[in-house]
């Protein structure tokens, strides 16, 4: 959560950081702010709460800040109301350092006790101001940045990417992270840093990965790393895949809309990574034949639609593999002294590769023992880097706050990993996985072909405007796109939902089924198809407003649904791949109706890099 950008070179500061904020803006939209140093050892912030359109005002597009050196952030606020007062950069108290930060400090209130012994002042509620002034101290008694900040990260708790300008050091920006994301990137006389790629990706491809703890300098034209005791570390630079057209709208209305219309590709692109004919291979992984036939059983660990990829996940290696799977939510899996299992692969989920909850569920699997393997969209992501094992997902940027194509990209490597393990462990038949892979295949199109007519979903979503409450409800695979479909109409249109295993509503949620209450059935298992049906109208009975979701040619549900919404056959076990289609629309076009920011809706932000 939480953008940060830094830039120095010859171009005008200001400028540039407001439009790298601009690409981070999902990470974080309550305030935003700038510091620019003008080169005569002034350093001026301008602050401004609400989205970073209010900064760009009040900077006249960053032209009213001169000075080529600066940093900025956009808020996702944790400490302390968003409001000017608590929007980053914060000074210390001559004015003379200041600072942005993502995270949170865990021990800033005693901190603040200490500092304020020492005679600081505090303005804000945030933890940030103390993190500031905290790194004041140190650069006080040290006389040295790379020192001062040193002693900063012996000193705090907590996460953080933290980015410093100090008066003294014109012509410098001194940064640091710890399980907060931070790239550095370097282009000429241009050096950047930046919470994520997108920032950064119209002015270079090469980016440095800064780990836990390394310190950074940037300087016109260059960037040195140190360690802890100030030795410098030798890194090399990683080339980014991705164009930055990717991070731009590319003629849609939202990011949304056209991450939606990227799935044919997206998914067609992390088959092809995986898929040599119709033998599945992982390369440059130790996934070979020997150390998945080892594998006696699977935990996800993963946090919102990457735990319902994981969801889905579940059931088809089950049904593949005959391997017991359990999904966990990474916050939980953290906390509750988890079992470590013989011969258990613990798969942690995330897009960004830097879901706080998703690392540190890794990190104790990994003290536990367990063999990761990390299913991420961004590759040198925390995640990617600290697990056994990675399998990207070729989702490419994902600006909406509302996953669809990373989470789309994240089906089908479960579906990959579960044929694959079906065929090392011998429960499927060649035939059936050829037949599966055939079918997988297919799956680009057949989601390209539910786009297409999407004025059928705009049309039940404008029926669906006024509805309070909504129920989705199905069984197996269909259960888990349920949630995934009631968790994006929560996120985005913010109409209540629930996703409900179909069999389990009528053990208490269906009290709350009233007259004209939306519940919408997914039928897509044909063995279970008469069960959800029935469970369906039963909600009927009691005055529900009935949709049906299933595939083209099963007309078991048309006497009894008011709606009826058809996408194409596939396998059951890839039924998520096409059910999500719809919901996904479905929740766009409440959000358009409804008026609300489909890309930032509130109090989310994406990338959630805080517990
Ligand atoms: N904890 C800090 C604050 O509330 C930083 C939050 C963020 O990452 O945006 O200001």
């Amino acid at each position: 959560m939480c953008g940060i950008v830094g830039y120095i070179g010859d171009r005008q500061a200001a400028p540039v950081l407001l439009d790298g904020l601009e690409k981070l803006e999902y990470r974080g939209y309550d305030s935003a702010g700038v510091a620019v140093a003008d080169g005569n050892g002034n350093i001026t912030i301008v602050r401004a709460k609400g989205r970073l359109s209010s900064l760009s005002e009040k900077t006249d597009g960053g032209k009213a800040l001169k000075g080529c050196c600066g940093i900025g952030h956009t808020r996702w606020a944790t400490h302390g109301e968003p409001s000017e007062c608590n929007a980053h950069p914060h000074f210390n108290d001559e004015q003379t350092l200041a600072a942005v930060h993502n995270g949170i400090i865990e021990n800033y209130t005693e901190l603040k006790q200490k500092l304020l012994r020492r005679g600081y002042n505090f303005y804000s509620q945030t933890d940030t101001e103390v993190a500031t002034k905290l790194v004041d101290y140190y650069y006080k008694k040290h006389k040295d940045p790379v020192k001062a900040i040193a002693n900063f990260i012996l000193r705090v708790k907590g996460s953080y990417a933290l980015a410093v300008l100090f008066k003294e050091l014109p012509g410098r920006i001194y940064a640091v992270r710890k399980d907060s994301p931070m790239i550095v990137g370097v282009c000429g006389n241009d050096a950047f840093i930046a919470s994520d790629v997108p920032a950064i990706l119209k002015y270079t491809k090469s980016v440095y990965y800064t780990g836990n703890a390394e310190i950074v300098c940037l300087s016109v034209g260059t960037a040195c790393f140190f360690n802890l005791d100030g030795e410098t570390i030798d890194k090399s630079p990683v080339e980014i895949k991705w164009s930055a057209e990717a991070a731009e709208k590319g003629g849609y209305e939202h990011f949304m809309l056209k991450e939606m219309h990227e799935q044919p590709e997206v998914v067609k692109d992390t088959l092809a990574a995986y898929l040599f004919g119709s033998e599945i291979k992982f390369p440059n992984t130790s996934l070979d034949e020997e150390m998945l036939g080892k594998i006696g059983s699977i935990v996800v660990v993963a946090c919102g639609s990457a735990y319902h990829a994981g969801l889905a996940a579940q059931y088809v290696i089950e049904n593949f593999a005959r391997l017991p799977v359990r999904v966990e939510l990474a916050s939980e899996f953290r906390y509750r002294a988890p079992v470590a299992y013989k011969n258990c692969l613990v798969v942690a989920i995330s897009q960004s590769g830097e879901t706080a909850d998703t690392l540190a569920a890794l990190r104790e699997a990994k003290r536990l023992g367990m063999r990761t393997l990390a299913i991420v969209n961004v590759v040198g992501s925390s995640i990617a880097r600290e697990a056994d094992d990675v399998l990207y997902t070729r989702a490419g940027p994902e600006i909406a706050v509302a996953t669809t194509k990373a989470y789309s990209a994240q089906l089908i490597v479960g579906y990959l990993l579960a044929i694959k393990l079906a065929a090392v462990r011998g429960t499927m038949t060649k035939e059936r996985k050829d037949e599966l892979v055939a079918e997988l295949l297919l799956i680009p199109d057949k989601i390209r072909s539910i786009l297409l007519n999407k004025e059928n979903i705009q049309r039940f979503a404008s029926e669906a405007a006024n509805k309070k409450n909504v129920f989705f409800i199905g069984r197996g695979v269909d259960y888990a796109v349920s949630v995934e479909g009631s968790l994006k109409l929560k996120e985005i249109s913010y109409i209540h939902s629930e996703a409900y295993a179909a069999g389990e509503l009528k053990h208490g949620t269906i009290s709350l089924i009233e007259d004209g209450t939306l519940v919408l059935g997914i039928m897509m298992q044909r063995r279970l198809l008469e069960k959800t049906l029935s469970n369906l109208v039963e909600t009927k009975s009691r005055g529900a407003f009935v949709a049906a979701l299933t595939y083209e040619g099963n007309d078991k549900a048309d006497p009894d649904a008011d709606v009826k919404l058809v996408v194409p056959p596939t396998d059951d076990m890839f039924a998520a791949s096409l059910a999500v289609i719809p919901l996904q629309l479905f929740a766009y076009y409440l959000s358009v109706l409804k008026g609300n920011d489909v890309d930032k809706p509130r109090n989310l932000a994406k990338s959630v890099t805080v517990e």
